[in-house]
């Protein structure tokens, strides 16, 4: 996960603005999303606030709340929610991070037994105060899940454990089922909206993951709309696969509020459809390019059909 810049009112999922003089100001009608009221979202809340735990879903302003949260899924936020980075396009709070919870783990399995997913997903903001970024942390979060949920599938989206020297090496040993790293934008964009990060850095640890267990499923993602080009998409997507990178999401890039980047274009779903088709032409066994995917929008039964292809295309 990345940072934040404009600490928001904890718990409350806030419209996007995308106002903003000389970019682009109107949503167009394929970015519409639905209030988030129902039983389901409520319950799902209702959750999260007795186990106080964070989710990036409440954090990062997520569009999709209001569906995935009826569904009963929700992307917890671990170690904490202040971040150490201040990428340019993330609604995470920026500075000094919270002290480690060590109770933490429990309390996200207890949760999740709950919810009684078939696959969750766990994330986290980067802490780069920390010796290990927050791997052991990230391990025994999945070890406790395993104890609690023993058929429940694990995908965790991680920081970059840049200059963490062993940090990969410890959470890929806990052995979640799909290990996620996002590269969010195109290399030439990386100064100015992920200025913290290594774009060569985030591609190696997806490589790396996979060398180190080769049955693990890697899976990245990229925000379109924030003035990167086809070509250089196309380029991204070649890395990706030169890393063996499983599965590729894309979706579009909304604006938080007037501080963040602003959204240079709205890709349209026709464009999306057409960065699929590229993605499968590229070979990745998955792909899921529409303008409100994220990277854990539809994780569970995107998973069931990841684990469907690779069965497949080894027989
Ligand atoms: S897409 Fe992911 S972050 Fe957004 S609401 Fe769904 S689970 Fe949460």
């Amino acid at each position: 996960m990345q940072p934040l810049t404009t600490p928001r009112e904890k718990g409350k999922a806030q419209p996007y603005q995308v106002k903003q003089e000389g970019h682009k100001s109107q949503k167009p009608d394929w970015i519409r999303v639905k209030a988030p009221v129902s039983k389901g979202y409520n319950e799902t809340k209702d959750l999260m606030r007795k186990y106080k735990l964070n989710t990036v879903c409440e954090e990062a302003s997520c569009p999709n709340i209001g569906e995935c949260w009826a569904k009963k899924h929700a992307t917890i936020m671990i170690l904490g929610s202040v971040c150490t980075r201040a990428c340019r396009f993330c609604d995470i709070a920026t500075g000094m991070p919270d002290k480690l919870d060590p109770h933490e783990p429990e309390r996200v399995a207890e949760a999740m037994s709950q919810l009684g997913l078939a696959h969750i997903v766990i994330t986290s903001v980067d802490r780069d105060d920390l010796p290990d970024g927050g791997a052991e942390h990230f391990a025994k979060t999945i070890r406790a899940i395993r104890q609690a949920s023993p058929e429940t599938t694990i995908e965790v989206l991680t920081p970059d454990f840049l200059r963490k020297e062993g940090a990969l090496e410890v959470v890929v040993a806990a052995k979640p089922d799909v290990f996620n790293h996002n590269l969010e934008t195109v290399p030439r964009l990386y100064p100015t909206v992920r200025p913290g990060a290594r774009y060569f850095h985030s591609l190696r640890i997806l490589a790396q993951a996979k060398e180190l267990d080769p049955s693990l499923f890697t899976k990245s993602g990229l925000m379109v709309g924030l003035g990167e080009d086809r070509a250089e998409i196309h380029q991204v997507m070649d890395d990706l696969r030169a890393a063996d990178v499983d599965f590729l999401t894309i979706g579009q890039y909304l604006q938080p509020s007037p501080q963040h980047h602003p959204v240079i274009d709205f890709v349209t779903p026709q464009q999306f459809k057409s960065y699929e088709k590229m993605a499968y032409g590229k070979g990745f066994l998955m792909a899921s390019c529409t303008p409100l995917t994220r990277s854990s929008y539809h994780a569970g039964d995107d998973f069931a059909k990841l684990k469907e292809k690779r069965l497949a295309a080894s027989c």
